[in-house]
């Protein structure tokens, strides 16, 4: 079995999905799973915001613009009459859904509910086109086997039981359809895996069925060794191993979802990063060998907060780094990067809902400095501390730059660098020419 997924640009647009339809042709038996059609999920959000404010007439304003869109996507998708209506049945009855929300009071489950149609519909329209042009395939609705558990983990053993008991139903079936992105909670309401989730499905769908390989079909010829969206002359890394690959797309590689690589680490699943525009591309392949003597890529991540206590007894105090971490972890904050000293130390967040909480209960151990709009700069690749020269190689690229904290010895795979957000891109392009050119 392989598991190939297309983002939300690969089915895009009709066009796109027939397109699609050429890549999944082959003789391998299959699982394809989708995004929602590029911008969708976006639109729901919007909606959604409208929603809660109970400006129900944005909100219709909004639902009816999309569901034009779909009506045009449908036209241009189906030749016959006969699936031109049953794809505007489709989409009406989606629509209606969406609509019976501004009728009544709007929550989180609500929520959920809306941001999930936008994958029901990319798949239903698409398992349609496959009907109407001959092709076999199966229709497996992600929310009867994906599930999250009560800390909004995957709960891995009902995911591979019920997945498999769905797949052993149809043995002479050669293509199966299937949502990314959205799945059930532990209470079994509609729920979803975060934004960008569907590689996260695509990952842990592949290592439930025991898949040989797990494809993401996207818009660029796989990993790129910088941020194509903000350095110029990027290119793609023909092999990661897994733990670098986690790296960068924890710490901002938008390509893959931050926590897409770890269940094919663990079950040793390859992954292919290919390219829906072009092929033919090699790609970016992800396995578990880790190529010697090089530094493969750099990524950032956005929207950081730093932060840091000082107090007068840090290092000789022991058990005063717990009381930190404690703190962060009742407010259920991960923290990113950690730099200590003797009299105090510094963290980092991406997530400051808590923000004011755990400043508050941080004082209590000394001072509090809070730094917001950072970004971590990330630089990975086969750092381990024999290949002596590389640390000299990226300071020296970035002399210019305030550094606020520096991260290494973590892992083998990574330098990491907490910078004002202003700086990023010069550091990113700083960066890319002292260490690829
Ligand atoms: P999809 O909708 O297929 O999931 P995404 O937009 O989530 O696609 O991810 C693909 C995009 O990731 C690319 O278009 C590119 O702009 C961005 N990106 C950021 N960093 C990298 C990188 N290091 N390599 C490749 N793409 C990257
Ligand atoms: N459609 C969802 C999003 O836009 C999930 C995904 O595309 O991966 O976030
Ligand atoms: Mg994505």
């Amino acid at each position: 079995m392989r598991v190939l997924k297309f983002g939300g640009t690969s089915v895009g647009s009709a066009q796109r999905m027939k397109e699609v339809v050429e890549l999944i042709s082959d003789q391998h038996r299959k699982i394809v799973v989708l995004s929602a059609m590029a911008g969708t999920t976006n639109s729901l959000v919007e909606i959604t915001n409208y929603l809660y404010k109970q400006d129900h007439d944005g909100a219709t304003e909004l639902i009816i613009q999309l569901e034009k869109k779909y009506e045009n996507e449908v036209a241009a998708l189906y030749k016959t009459n006969e699936y031109k209506k049953k794809g505007l049945q489709l989409i009406h009855s989606h629509f209606e859904y969406i609509k019976s929300f501004t009728k009544d009071m709007f929550t989180v489950f609500e929520e959920k509910a809306i941001l999930a149609q936008g994958e029901l519909i990319s798949t239903a329209m698409f398992h349609y086109y496959l009907l109407e042009n001959g092709k076999n395939s199966v229709l497996l609705p992600a929310l009867d086997y994906m599930r999250i558990n009560k800390n909004n983990e995957p709960d891995n053993a009902y995911v591979k039981e019920n997945l498999n008991q769905i797949l052993e139903s149809y043995p002479e079936t050669g293509i199966f359809i299937t949502q990314g992105y959205i799945c059930r909670n532990a209470f079994g309401e509609i729920d979803n895996l975060q934004r960008g989730g569907s590689d996260y499905s695509a990952s842990l769908i592949g290592v439930a069925c025991g898949a040989e390989e797990i494809q993401i079909w996207t818009d660029i010829d796989g990993m790129h060794n910088n941020d194509p969206r903000y350095v110029e002359g990027t290119h793609s890394i023909k092999e990661l191993s897994f733990d670098e690959a986690a790296e960068l797309a924890y710490f901002g590689a938008k390509i893959l979802h931050p926590t897409s690589v770890l269940p094919a680490k663990l079950a040793n699943v390859p992954v292919r990063l290919l390219n829906t525009l072009e092929p033919e591309a090699e790609g970016t392949l992800i396995c578990s060998h880790q190529e010697k003597h090089r530094i493969a890529a750099i990524a950032a991540k956005d929207g950081i907060t730093a932060i840091k206590i000082k107090s007068g007894r840090m290092l000789l105090a022991y058990g005063f780094l717990r009381k930190v971490f404690e703190i962060f972890e009742s407010y259920k904050t991960p923290i990113d990067m950690i730099t200590t000293s003797e009299v105090g130390v510094s963290v980092t967040i991406d997530d400051d809902c808590h923000l004011k909480e755990i400043v508050d209960d941080l004082k209590k151990f000394g001072t509090v400095d809070v730094d917001r709009d950072q970004v971590i700069v990330c630089v990975v690749g086969d750092l381990v501390a024999e290949n002596n020269g590389y640390a000299n190689k990226i300071f020296d690229a970035v002399k210019e730059i305030p550094i606020r904290m520096i991260s290494y010895g973590g892992s083998n795979f990574n330098v990491s660098l907490l910078i004002n957000a202003t700086d990023k891109k010069v550091a990113l392009n700083l960066l890319s020419q002292k260490l690829f050119n």
